[in-house]
């Protein structure tokens, strides 16, 4: 692979029917990807990787019914295309909600079940320091917004950070996984300014392009 290959600006879309797209987007551009909103199928088009933003799980859920975005996302996924839940877009992603019964469209690609709203009405938003191994030694400022939890995650589930609220009891509450290519947090990268989550999904874009470029060369 040469170095221009290698340095490549990647395309980071981020679906753009609701909630805070924009600030992810501005996020991605500060660390030098190119951006764009996705709203139609049409948009997806030379991706290198896709961010469901945190909002209202249901309605954006039945907006992408409506665009006839679940079947393209769908596939994206199962060939390997990254795409990174925030909140809503967590929820969106898992296989499972305790929301089930309501009929909620969903992704349903992480091997995930998720607790919407799961930490009730006094606590609806806090903010918190949490440790994220994969991030590095320093605490990551969390910020909780009417945030789901991960309730049960699969074997092929990577669990990045857990809180402590004793909720569902020990060791504390998944509030971010990794599955391949997935990434999912419960809470809200894009309203601080530390780039470390947007600069670890763009990290997995980057592995999931050349994977898909070497499978090409093979083939
Ligand atoms: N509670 C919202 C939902 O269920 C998610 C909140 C958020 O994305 N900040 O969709």
């Amino acid at each position: 692979m040469t170095a221009t290959e290698t340095e490549r600006p990647l395309t980071i879309g981020a679906l753009a029917l609701q909630g805070d797209f924009r600030e992810h987007l501005r996020a991605m551009e500060r660390l030098g990807a190119r951006t764009r909103e996705v709203r139609l199928p049409r948009d997806l088009d030379g991706l290198d990787g896709l961010i469901i933003p945190g909002g209202e799980s249901t309605v954006m859920g039945k907006l992408m019914v409506a665009y006839d975005l679940v079947q393209p996302i769908r596939d994206l996924i199962a060939r390997g295309f990254p795409v990174w839940g925030t909140c809503a877009g967590l929820i969106l992603l898992a296989r499972e909600t305790d929301n089930a019964l309501a009929g909620q469209p969903l992704l349903a690609a992480m091997d995930v079940r998720v607790c919407r709203n799961a930490f009730g009405a006094q606590r609806e938003s806090f903010e918190a320091e949490i440790s994220v191994p994969a991030l590095g030694d320093e605490p990551y400022h969390a910020v909780f917004i009417r945030a789901p939890i991960v309730e049960r995650a699969g074997p092929g589930v990577e669990v990045l950070a857990r809180i402590e609220t004793g909720l569902f009891g020990a060791p504390g509450d998944i509030v971010a996984v990794r599955q391949g290519s997935l990434l999912g947090t419960a809470f809200h990268p894009e309203v601080t300014d530390d780039p470390r989550f947007h600069a670890y999904f763009l990290d997995i874009a980057r592995m999931a392009t050349a994977a898909v470029r070497a499978d090409a060369a093979l083939s």
